[in-house]
């Protein structure tokens, strides 16, 4: 045991019943995790700004005043405790909404104050709401040469005299009782020179304590560094270790199923970027390891077509003992299972491959005869939702499993498709349209290798998207009708989340009402689609929109992946507003699939959050999907990125992949070099690293999900 080891009850200050409340609150159970626990900001108190500086709206200011007036103002909700803070330069208005009996009996007017806040504009004019408010002493004023450190705590922590002053004391007697030698250095010096980065104990000590912005600066880049190398450096070590243990089939031949397949029936000519995956993946095929590889590209980017020539490898190559390959496709819909499996029956017509279709609504006799002829390997390719995964389908011999949109599956789920052959686990390609920022990527799948489809296939127009209030309503209505009777179809959906989904439900009803009474037939005819109606209802509405027999489908999101009718032109989002960047992207990617110009309508409320403006600007300006993407990441930070929460993946103590992508770069590219050199670190000048690999300390919470 170390000295960083020690339970946090020891540290003199705290005592059992803190201890208790740190662990539950905060997870720090001892003085490491203190030491980790890092402050969110600094309050910057190596100056007083004087009032007639105040510049910015949201920027924060220190001021030193007098408290010139001191009144409570309005009723109830907008019931508020205003002051007036007066000092050489001016004069501004502080105001309180919370608090505020205590704040009018323990403030004084006519003392000074020390005051910190952020700056507001409101009628042209800055107030302050919410100030940290401390009567000017002796102490306040010499600490005014600091970056006073503020961090995370909770209301059970102040209450128990851990407020982020607590803490800051508690971090003060850590240092003071802390050997420079619990902090060694964990990074290679040759590192450290090469990149200028700041020792270890330096750093860790300066970013709880700065007394300079460019101390701390260069502690923040080398924690920064630090947390992302490690992490980098440990998913290399994984990916190789996992290459080199894990034994794939080799497909080595490209035979008559994937020959007869691109002359006879590719009815058009693959992208350099389809050419260009299709190339890694046969590569990885080829190399005797198990593959797993992600291929990333925008919605239509033609994912397909190399799922399904990466299957048609699979068949053209046999086992050792002469059993041929099989292959299946699982995705998260039974209508986009459906519809893979028509898609894809239809492209390989009658090269005399047989595919099947599972999922839970096959039953009886019918799916017997599917498991009977997938055990005895009769059927070359299943496609299906995940049933395809249950314990009781068994293949003869499955080579190649390839799931498509992967962020509605689980991890989980993709290793059970591992076991589906006792040989040699299949090769695993996983298909995704939720475009990853490559920075994400990295660290989300860095296990596994990316391919990206960046091109679409060419011909096609960019959907023109455009933003309408309720004021349009009419004239929205007149351009449907106006697609329609050009013969398009058109989709309208609505927000469906659990949380609200009586209202949201009652609201996607009142809309098809209005719809079908606006759009009466005979002359028009409408679906509905939304995830209470039973699965076989629900089928039976999609098919009637795809074969045209419906103009228009009204919908919640279940929509969103994968549907594909190219003759839908229009695609109108109701409260667009409420939908995340990346869904209203997968939702706009359902029109604009055929050869005619296809329109997306964004329709909001009249107010929107200073966040749903960003996002209807961001959607009305790209069609682009990575920009999209990166425009989401930075908006809402890594965790709440679709297919990311559940990961626990993505707590950092420090490093924001969001903003952070430069050190990430240079972190995965040095990874890498030490990897590919070193792949076990015994070099020794990687002693450190070695030793650190060993040990867990600053990821070990990151680490939790992998491997
Ligand atoms: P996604 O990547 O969203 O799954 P799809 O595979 O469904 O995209 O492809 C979208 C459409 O583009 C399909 O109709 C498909 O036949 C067509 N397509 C795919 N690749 C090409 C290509 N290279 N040239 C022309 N059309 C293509
Ligand atoms: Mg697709």
């Amino acid at each position: 045991m170390t000295f960083l080891d020690t339970g946090i009850e020891y540290l003199k200050g705290v005592g059992p019943q803190r201890a208790e409340t740190l662990k539950a609150e905060l997870g720090i159970f001892s003085f490491r995790d203190l030491l980790f626990h890092f402050p969110f900001r600094y309050i910057d108190k190596t100056r007083f700004h004087l009032i007639r500086d105040i510049q910015n709206e949201g920027e924060t200011y220190q001021l030193k005043g007098i408290l010139r007036r001191l009144e409570t103002l309005g009723e109830g909700r907008a019931k508020r405790l205003t002051a007036t803070l007066r000092d050489e330069s001016g004069a501004i208005e502080l105001v309180w909404f919370q608090g505020m009996n205590w704040l009018e009996r323990t403030l004084e007017i006519g003392k000074e104050y020390v005051v910190f806040g952020r700056a507001n504009e409101f009628n042209g004019k800055f107030n302050m709401p919410h100030p940290e408010m401390e009567e000017v002493n002796e102490e306040n004023i010499r600490k005014a040469s600091n970056f006073e450190p503020v961090y995370p705590t909770t209301d059970k922590l102040t209450q128990k005299g851990l407020d982020p002053k607590g803490l800051r004391r508690l971090l003060r007697t850590l240092f003071e009782i802390m050997p420079p030698a619990a902090i060694p250095e964990n990074l290679p010096d040759y590192l450290l020179e090469s990149y200028r980065l700041a020792p270890r104990w330096a750093a860790l000590k300066a970013i709880h304590f700065p007394t300079q912005q460019t101390d701390l600066d260069a502690a923040t880049r080398r924690l920064k560094f630090e947390e992302l190398f490690l992490l980098q450096l440990r998913l290399l070590q994984t990916k190789t270790r996992r290459k080199d243990a894990i034994r794939g089939f080799v497909f080595d031949t490209i035979g008559n199923n994937f020959n007869r397949f691109f002359k006879e029936k590719l009815a058009f000519e693959l992208t350099g970027a389809q050419k260009r995956v299709l190339k890694e993946i046969r590569t990885d095929l080829g190399a005797g390891r198990q593959m797993n590889r992600l291929v990333q590209g925008d919605v239509g980017s033609g994912k397909t077509v190399v799922a399904l020539m990466a299957m048609l490898i699979a068949l053209d190559n046999k086992r050792a003992d002469g059993t041929p390959f099989q292959a299946c496709l699982m995705a998260p819909t039974e209508i986009l299972a459906r519809q893979h499996f028509e898609g894809m029956s239809a492209l390989v017509g009658d090269l005399g491959i047989n595919i099947g279709f599972l999922s839970g609504t096959i039953k009886g006799k019918k799916r017997e005869a599917i498991l009977a002829q997938l055990a005895s390997g009769e059927m070359h390719i299943v496609i299906g939702t995940h049933a395809l995964i249950e314990d009781w389908v068994q293949y003869q011999n499955l080579g190649i499993a390839i799931t498509d949109e992967q962020h509605r599956f689980g991890v989980q789920q993709r290793a059970s498709l591992w076991k589906k052959n006792p040989i040699c686990p299949p090769h695993i390609l996983v298909m995704t349209a939720t475009p990853i920022p490559r920075t994400l990527a990295m660290t989300l799948y860095g296990d596994l290798d990316i391919s990206i489809i960046d091109e679409l296939p060419p011909g096609r127009k960019p959907i023109t998207t455009s933003h309408k209030t309720e004021h349009h309503r009419l004239r929205v209505q007149g351009f449907m009708k106006e697609e329609i009777a050009k013969g398009r179809q058109v989709y309208v959906v609505y927000p469906m989340i659990e949380e609200t989904e009586k209202v949201d439900m009652a609201n996607l009803m009142e809309g098809y009402e209005a719809i079908s009474r606006d759009f009466p037939m005979p002359d028009y005819q409408v679906s509905i689609v939304h995830g209470k109606m039973k699965a076989a209802d629900k089928e039976f509405e999609m098919q009637r929109f795809v074969r045209g027999e419906t103009q228009i489908m009204v919908a919640t999101t279940v929509i969103e992946v994968g549907v594909n009718v190219p003759n839908a032109s229009v695609m109108v989002i109701e409260n667009a507003e409420r939908f995340g960047l990346s869904q209203l992207h997968q939702l706009r990617g359902r029109v604009g699939r055929g050869a005619e110009q296809s329109y997306c309508i964004l329709m909001t409320g009249f107010k929107l959050s200073a966040d749903g403006r960003e996002r209807i600007k961001t959607m009305v300006s790209t069609n682009d999907g990575f920009v999209i993407a990166e425009a989401d990441l930075k908006l809402r930070g890594p965790g709440n990125i679709e297919g990311t929460q559940q990961s626990g993946m993505l707590r950092f103590h420090i490093a924001d992949i969001a903003r952070d992508t430069h050190i990430l770069q240079a972190a995965r590219d040095i990874a890498t070099k030490i990897i590919d050199q070193d792949p076990t670190l015994s070099a020794p000048e990687h002693a450190r690293l070695r030793e650190v690999m060993g040990r867990q300390e600053m990821e070990a919470r990151v680490w939790g999900r992998i491997s």
